[in-house]
C-alpha cells in the first residue's frame, strides 16, 4: 500500500543514542536537554532568532491568537487544513473567509481589504503546500489597518522566500512536526517570532503560564514537547539532506511523467526556495478526480484530497461562498510523495492517471 505520505523513519541507532541521554538523566519532559538541543539546531538551520518547540502544530496557532489577545473577527483562508479554522473558533474568535488566488492557492490579498470591518483584529493565513502567501501585500494591508498577522507555516519546513526563512514573516509563524510532515517528531510543532516580548509571552503560555516553579505570569496551557519527541526530531534532523533530495527527485520524476497531461498545477511563488512537501494535481472535474482516486486505490495507492472540503463549508462557521477555493478543493488531489517513493511506483501511479485522462 502506498499512502499519500510515508513517515520518514530515521536510524534507530541514532534515535536510541539520543534518547539514552534522556534516560541517563531520568529527564523525559519539561524542557530537557534534547528539546533544547533540537531548538538550537532548528534555529540555526532555519535562520530564525527565536523558536520554541511544542507538542503539536495546532496549539501554537491557538497560543499565538491568545498571546496577541485577538478578539472579534480574524480574516483567514478557506484552503488549508481544518486546524487553521478550528483554532480561531476554539479561541472564541470568528473566522472571516477570503477566497484564494487561483494560481498560488494562497489567500488573495486583493480581496482582503473588502472584508475588514471594525471588528477585525488579525489575518491568519496558510502558506499552503509550502507555497508562500503574498507576504508583502499582506504586510502592507496589516500595517494600514493595524492588524496582526499569523502564518500557519505547517508545510514550510526549510522554505525560504526572498532569501530568508518564510518563518520570519508576520508577527508569528507556526509549524507542525507531525509524522506526515517533511521534518517530524512524531507529533510536534513550534512557534517562531522575532518580537522578544511576544515570544516570551507565548513561551509562558505553552508551559501553564509558569514563571519559575511557584510564580505565574498568567494563563497557560500545556504545549510542551517531550524528550521522546525531541529524540525523534534530532534523529530525523540528521537525515534532512537525504529527505529533501529524495523528495526533489520524486517530484522531478512526477513532473516528467505528467508533463504532457492537462492536469492543473499551483504556481510556486517567484523568489521561493520550495521544499517539495506535497504533489498536488488539479483535475478538470471532481468526477474525473473521483475516478482517478478509485483506480489508484484499486491498485494500492492512497492519495488524499488535501484540502477538501473548503473550510468555509465547515458545519460550525458562517457559510459564505468562496468560488475559487470550493472549485479547487473539489478537484485537487495530492499524489503519494515521501522519502521512500521509488521511480517504478511513481510510474505505476502516473500510468493509471494518464489512462483515465
Ligand atoms: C498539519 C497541519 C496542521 C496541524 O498540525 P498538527 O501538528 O497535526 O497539530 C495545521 N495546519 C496545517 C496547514 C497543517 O497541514
Amino acid at each position: 500500500m502506498i499512502n499519500v505520505t510515508k513517515s520518514h523513519i530515521p536510524s534507530m541507532k541514532v534515535f536510541n543514542r539520543y534518547f539514552q541521554k534522556a534516560i541517563d538523566k531520568n529527564w523525559i519532559t519539561n524542557r530537557g536537554e534534547l528539546v533544547k538541543e533540537l531548538e538550537e539546531k532548528l534555529k540555526n538551520y532555519l535562520g530564525v532568532s527565536q523558536l520554541t518547540l511544542t507538542t503539536n502544530g495546532t496549539l501554537p496557532i491557538q497560543i499565538a491568537i491568545k498571546a496577541l489577545e485577538l478578539r472579534g473577527e480574524i480574516i483567514t483562508t478557506p484552503f488549508s487544513y481544518v486546524a487553521t479554522t478550528s483554532s480561531i473558533v476554539w479561541e472564541g474568535c470568528t473566522p472571516v473567509f477570503v477566497d484564494i488566488d487561483p494560481l498560488h492557492f494562497t489567500i488573495d490579498p486583493e480581496l482582503i481589504e473588502d472584508s475588514i470591518t471594525d471588528k477585525t483584529s488579525a489575518i491568519l493565513a496558510t502558506h499552503v503546500y509550502g507555497n508562500p502567501c503574498d507576504v508583502d501585500a499582506i504586510d502592507q494591508i496589516a500595517k494600514r489597518n493595524n492588524l496582526k498577522v499569523i502564518y500557519d507555516s505547517a508545510h514550510c519546513f526549510g522554505v525560504n522566500y526572498m532569501g530568508k526563512s518564510i518563518f520570519t514573516y508576520g508577527d508569528v509563524s507556526t509549524c507542525s512536526f507531525h509524522a506526515t510532515k517533511i521534518f517530524h517528531t512524531g507529533e510536534g510543532g513550534c512557534f517562531v517570532s522575532s518580537d522578544e516580548q511576544l515570544h516570551q509571552k507565548m513561551f509562558y503560555h505553552h508551559n501553564f503560564g509558569h514563571d519559575g516553579t511557584e510564580a505565574f505570569f498568567g494563563l497557560g496551557i500545556n504545549a510542551k514537547m517531550s524528550e521522546l519527541q525531541a529524540a525523534m526530531g534530532l534523529a530525523v534532523f540528521d537525515e534532512i539532506p537525504q529527505i529533501l533530495e529524495r523528495r526533489r527527485n520524486a517530484v522531478e520524476i512526477y513532473d516528467k511523467l505528467l508533463e504532457s497531461t492537462d492536469l492543473g498545477r499551483f504556481h510556486v511563488r517567484e523568489g521561493t526556495d520550495w521544499n517539495y512537501h506535497y504533489y498536488p494535481v488539479l483535475f478538470s472535474s471532481e468526477e474525473l478526480l473521483l475516478k482517478a482516486m478509485k483506480h489508484l486505490k484499486l491498485n494500492g495507492n492512497h492519495p488524499r484530497r488535501y484540502y477538501y472540503p473548503s473550510l468555509n463549508t465547515l458545519p460550525y462557521v458562517n457559510y459564505k461562498e468562496m468560488p475559487i477555493s470550493e472549485s479547487i478543493s473539489k478537484r485537487v488531489l495530492c499524489l503519494p510523495l515521501s522519502s521512500y517513493l521509488k521511480e517504478d511506483q511513481i510510474k505505476a501511479i502516473t500510468d493509471i492517471i494518464c489512462e483515465i485522462l
